[in-house]
Parts: C-alpha cells; sequence; structure tokens
C-alpha cells in the first residue's frame, strides 16, 4: 500500500487510480546484482556477472531510507542471485529495521538450515523460490544442471525450519504448461504457495522466446487451468492478456491486475541504481532515472517525464476495435516492445491471433535488444535442444501485486 492510501478516499474505482499512478508504486522490484551461480537461458535482467558499478552498502541504505519516507511498506528484491551479496542480509535486516518488508526471489543456493532457521524467525521477510518445471529434467533444461535440486533442497530447509508459506515461482513455458497440476502439488508438498508468471521476451529471454512461449492452444489451457485452480494461486499481472478467452463483456476477467502498471504503480531499481518502468523493460526507453543523479528515488518516480507520460491515458491504437479491449487492454508494454511489435497494437500473445499475424510479418533483424547484458561469457544461448513437448512494518508486508493489488484496501 501506498501513501495515497491514507489520504481521503478517491472517488471511482482504484483500477482508475493506478492508470493515473501512485505516490509511490506498489509493485516496487529491486535488483540488488547482477551476479548469479546460475545462467538460466531466459534470465530477464541477462545476469551472470556483477557489475563493479553496483550500489554500495551506504547508497543501498539511503534507498531504503527514501522507501522508508515514501511509505512504501515492502519491496520485491531479485537479481541476479541476491543472497550472492555479501552484505545482502545486512541489508535485509536494514530494510525490516527500517518498516520496509522484504520479499526475496532466490534460486535457494544460500537457504541452508541455519538461514532457514532465521527467515522463519522474522514475520517481515517473504522467500520465493525459482522453479521452472515440476521434474528435474524440465527444470535443469532452462536453469542449469542441479538447480532443481537445489531449489528443492531449500524448499526442504524452510519446511523443516518452520517458515510459513514460502512462494514457489514458476515461469510459464512451453515445456511445462502441462505440469501445472504437479507444480501445485510441489507446493503443496512444502506448505508453499505457487505463484506462476508469463514468459516474456525480456534479457535473455528474447533469445529463447520464440522457441519457448506457450502456444496458442497452450495459452487457452492455462486460462482455462486458471479458471479452475485459480484460487490461492499467484499470478500478478501476468496473464489478463488472457481474459480476452472470455466474455466480450470483461466476464472472463482472471483474478490480478489486470492493466499494465508500468510507471503507474510498478518499477525496477537495477543494481546501479537506475530506475526502469518495469522489471520486464531494461531499455533506454524505459529508463526514469537514476537514484543517485536524479535527486533520488521519489524524485524520479514522482516527477521523470517517462513516468509521468506513462501515466497520460494511452491510446487504444489497433486494440481500440476488438470487443476484448476491456479485459485484455491491449496486453503486455515490454512483451510488445521486445518483440519489435507497435506498442498501441495487440500483445504477441494475443488470444485473438493478431499479434501471431504481426509478428509473421515483423523485420527480425531489428528487434530491440535489453541494454544491459551482464551474461558470463559463452553462456548466453541462442535455442534450446528441443525436449518433447508432454510496511510500517506493525504487520507482515503487503503481497498485493502478487495477486489482486484491490486485496487489503478500502
Ligand atoms: S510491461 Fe508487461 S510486465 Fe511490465 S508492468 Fe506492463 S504488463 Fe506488466
Ligand atoms: S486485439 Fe488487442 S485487445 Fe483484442 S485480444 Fe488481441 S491484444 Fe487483446
Amino acid at each position: 500500500m501506498t501513501s495515497t492510501l491514507s489520504r481521503p478516499a478517491p472517488v471511482g474505482r482504484l483500477v482508475d487510480q493506478f492508470e493515473k499512478g501512485l505516490d509511490a508504486p506498489i509493485c516496487l522490484t529491486w535488483e540488488l546484482t547482477y551476479a548469479c551461480n546460475l545462467s538460466c537461458v531466459h534470465c530477464l535482467s541477462s545476469s551472470g556477472r556483477r557489475n563493479p558499478d553496483e550500489l554500495s552498502t551506504e547508497q543501498c541504505k539511503a534507498v531504503i531510507d527514501e522507501l522508508q519516507r515514501m511509505q512504501v511498506f515492502y519491496v520485491n528484491i531479485g537479481g541476479g542471485e541476491p543472497t550472492v551479496r555479501s552484505d545482502f542480509w545486512e541489508l535485509v535486516d536494514y530494510a525490516t529495521d527500517h518498516q520496509v518488508g522484504v520479499k526475496f526471489s532466490t534460486n535457494g543456493v544460500k537457504i541452508d538450515q541455519k538461514v532457514a532457521e532465521r527467515l522463519a524467525a522474522s514475520d517481515y521477510v517473504d522467500v520465493q523460490i525459482s522453479i521452472d518445471g515440476a521434474t528435474a529434467e524440465v527444470n535443469d533444461e532452462v536453469r542449469g544442471k542441479g538447480s532443481f535440486d537445489m531449489a528443492t533442497r531449500a524448499l526442504q530447509h524452510l519446511k523443516d525450519a518452520g517458515f510459513k508459506d514460502a512462494k514457489i515461482s514458476v515461469v510459464v513455458t512451453r515445456h511445462n504448461v502441462s505440469q501445472l497440476d504437479e507444480f501445485k502439488a510441489l507446493a503443496d508438498k512444502y506448505g508453499a504457495t505457487l505463484r506462476i508468471t508469463r514468459l516474456r521476451p525480456s534479457g535473455r529471454g528474447a533469445d529463447v522466446w520464440d522457441d519457448l512461449h506457450p502456444t496458442q492452444e497452450q495459452q487457452r489451457e492455462l486460462y482455462d487451468w486458471l479458471v479452475a485452480n485459480g484460487e490461492g494461486i499467484l499470478t500478478g499481472d501476468s496473464f489478463f492478456h488472457l481474459s480476452a478467452f472470455g466474455e466480450a463483456s470483461g466476464g472472463g476477467a482472471l483474478p490480478g491486475l489486470n492493466l499494465c502498471g508500468a510507471g503507474r504503480v510498478v518499477c525496477l531499481i537495477d543494481p546501479l541504481g537506475d530506475v526502469y518502468a518495469c522489471p520486464f523493460a531494461i531499455h533506454e526507453e524505459f529508463l526514469a532515472g537514476n537514484v543517485l543523479r536524479d535527486g533520488g528515488f521519489k524524485q524520479v518516480w514522482q516527477t521523470s517525464d517517462l513516468f509521468l507520460e506513462l501515466r497520460e491515458p494511452q491510446s487504444a491504437g489497433a486494440c481500440a476495435s476488438c470487443d476484448f479491449f476491456d479485459s485484455c487492454r491491449g496486453g503486455c508494454m515490454a512483451a510488445k516492445f521486445f518483440t519489435g511489435l507497435p506498442m498501441d497494437g495487440p500483445d504477441p500473445e494475443c488470444v485473438q491471433g493478431y499479434g501471431e499475424q504481426l509478428l509473421a510479418d515483423r523485420d527480425n533483424g531489428v528487434l530491440p535488444k535489453s541494454s544491459v547484458d551482464q551474461s558470463r561469457t559463452g553462456n548466453r544461448r541462442k535455442a534450446l535442444p528441443s525436449i518433447p513437448l508432454t510496511v510500517l512494518v506493525t504487520q507482515p508486508p503487503s503481497r498485493a501485486c502478487d495477486e489482486n493489488p484491490l486485496a487489503g484496501m478500502r
């Protein structure tokens, strides 16, 4: 929740307020480092090597101080693999001591029994373990050999330590969409909650998107699964483009944030302090400023030209004539941008098939590339081997943007 919510209740729907932007982001992702022990083929931030210009401990603490003043009650910390920063736990403690709850994403590399016990003792830290296959075979193809065992070992440590409600975070791909029931069973086994997200063509994800993004039939399968099993599954803003499988009246909308919140309620602080409109939009086009050079995070969030522009009413463009626009809203800005499609046209995975038509006509030679690539030399892969398709912290951190940003709001 943000400071906006403590002001007199706005007239109209909250979602309309979100479109105009809030005083502070609801879904703030902060990537602490580009360093990572893995080299996942779809990494949205093309992580691998640490960048020597990453924010220092003191600079990170200054950002946390500012988040506290802005009443950003929780932050999603990621990377890279954030736990490989030597000051990671110091920063987590500093954040929670300053009324900023933490949810961090990890591949599990540092979650041993001792760490799990420490995490279980805090009410203000949430843990999200990334797994992209319900079996080692499917997972390790994307995340690297041994990564499934590492992630499930971390989950077991958390369970044994009594950590409540860890998250298992899955990027849905062509190869794991048939495993949704198995993912749910895996989450149940560890007393965790399943979170599923969309594969966006961002970072190294652009290299593998054509091969990995779910087919049109699989998107329907995914939509049907969410309609039947979605209660208690976290999806964030991942799948609102699938709502167009429902009724044109908007009756098929899935739970979650049904609009692109980039620069309005969502943003990213990268390891260098650069602020982007969205974690999936690491490109100069979506760079709003830098927390060190441009007067701090609050200044960037509240006054950058880019964010002010994104908070203006956006044109529906070619989607204006679509009966499903109210539920789908033309889909994801980042997915369109990195697949070379017009920003005011259909999503590349438009369920009406318009995106596929545009993709077939696009010029693959001039696709925009992410501004950042910290991939370790030789690890960036172009294609996959084919595998068969088969807080004022008086309360725990709000996780509203995981599921429904309206949750918990008056
Ligand atoms: S660009 Fe896509 S991923 Fe980013 S906030 Fe918008 S819908 Fe979400
Ligand atoms: S045409 Fe546009 S609004 Fe309609 S379903 Fe496709 S992406 Fe969504």
